[in-house]
């Protein structure tokens, strides 16, 4: 029997959330190629609207810090194409007055926890909303680096986002492990996006402080975390779950890196 790897996501339903730009349009863009039919939800219109129709798929306008948004969408999603098989939680933000816990205000710390670590938790629960019954499905949830290393270029609510993610993802692979449905974490390194690129473009000291500690001496391209989100969708993955999938480049576990 032969496989055709190339529809390794055929006929699946899948919604990423930020998959207007970064890491999501790349995995929007993948899992396409692999077959499925993509739903990219997104504050970003314009670059949303575009992306869909790249992709032949579809486009949502939603803020995930927002309950009935977020219901909307998934609730929308499984009624319009029927089921829902993927849900890449991806969105997030990393804006510049969330910083050392010494100047960072309690506005900017609740908008970061708002946008990357509620809508997870809301984007979950709508996704398991219609998985659990269906006894299938695979959630990722998207966490960083950040959340199992410390940083002394800090950006103290985005890194207690990331490590939120991260628990909060862990807890809902083992309660619905049984239920057909796997959840799991993604871990990126560095990752050369707008959400990178912004912020080391204000600082480059920062940016050279941060490339030294990877041990293969570049950040990621949004490609190769897409390659690892469409593995953990698809039934390769089949025995993952819970898991703190790391896609960093080394870093996490490097001490001396090469000069
Ligand atoms: P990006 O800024 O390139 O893309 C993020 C997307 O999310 C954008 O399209 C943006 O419009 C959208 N978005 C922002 N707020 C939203 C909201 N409230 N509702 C809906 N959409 C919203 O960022 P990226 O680098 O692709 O990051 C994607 C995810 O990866 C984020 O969760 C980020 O924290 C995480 N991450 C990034 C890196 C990195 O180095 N780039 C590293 C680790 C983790």
């Amino acid at each position: 029997m032969s496989v055709d790897l190339t529809r390794r996501l055929g006929d699946r339903v899948a919604i990423v959330t930020g998959g207007s730009g970064g890491i999501g349009l790349a995995t929007a863009r993948r899992f396409a190629a692999e077959g499925a039919f993509v739903v990219i939800a997104d504050i970003d219109a314009v670059a949303g609207e575009a992306a869909a129709s790249e992709v032949a798929g579809a486009f949502r306008l939603v803020d995930v810090a927002d309950q009935e948004q977020v219901d909307a969408l998934f609730d929308g999603v499984a009624a319009d194409f029927g089921r829902l098989d993927i849900a890449f939680n991806n969105a997030g933000i990393s804006p510049a007055d969330d910083d050392s816990i010494e100047t960072t205000e309690l506005p900017a710390w609740q908008r970061v926890q708002d946008v990357n670590l509620k809508s997870v938790y809301l984007c979950s629960r709508a996704a398991l909303r219609h998985m659990a019954p269906a006894g299938r499905g695979s959630i990722i949830n998207t966490a960083s680096f950040v959340a199992l290393l410390g940083s002394a270029t800090s950006q103290i609510s985005y890194t207690a986002s990331k490590g939120g993610v991260l628990a909060l993802t862990r807890e809902l692979g083992v309660q619905f492990a049984r239920q057909g449905v796997r959840v799991n974490a993604l871990c990126p390194g560095p990752v050369n996006t707008p959400l990178l690129q912004e912020l080391f473009a204000k600082d480059p000291e920062r940016a050279q402080r941060r490339l030294v500690h990877v041990p293969m001496g570049r950040f990621a391209e949004p490609e190769e975390l897409a390659a690892a989100v469409a593995f953990l969708a698809s039934d390769d993955a089949s025995f993952i779950t819970a898991t703190a999938f790391v896609v960093d480049g080394g870093i996490t576990n490097a001490y001396v890196t090469p000069l």
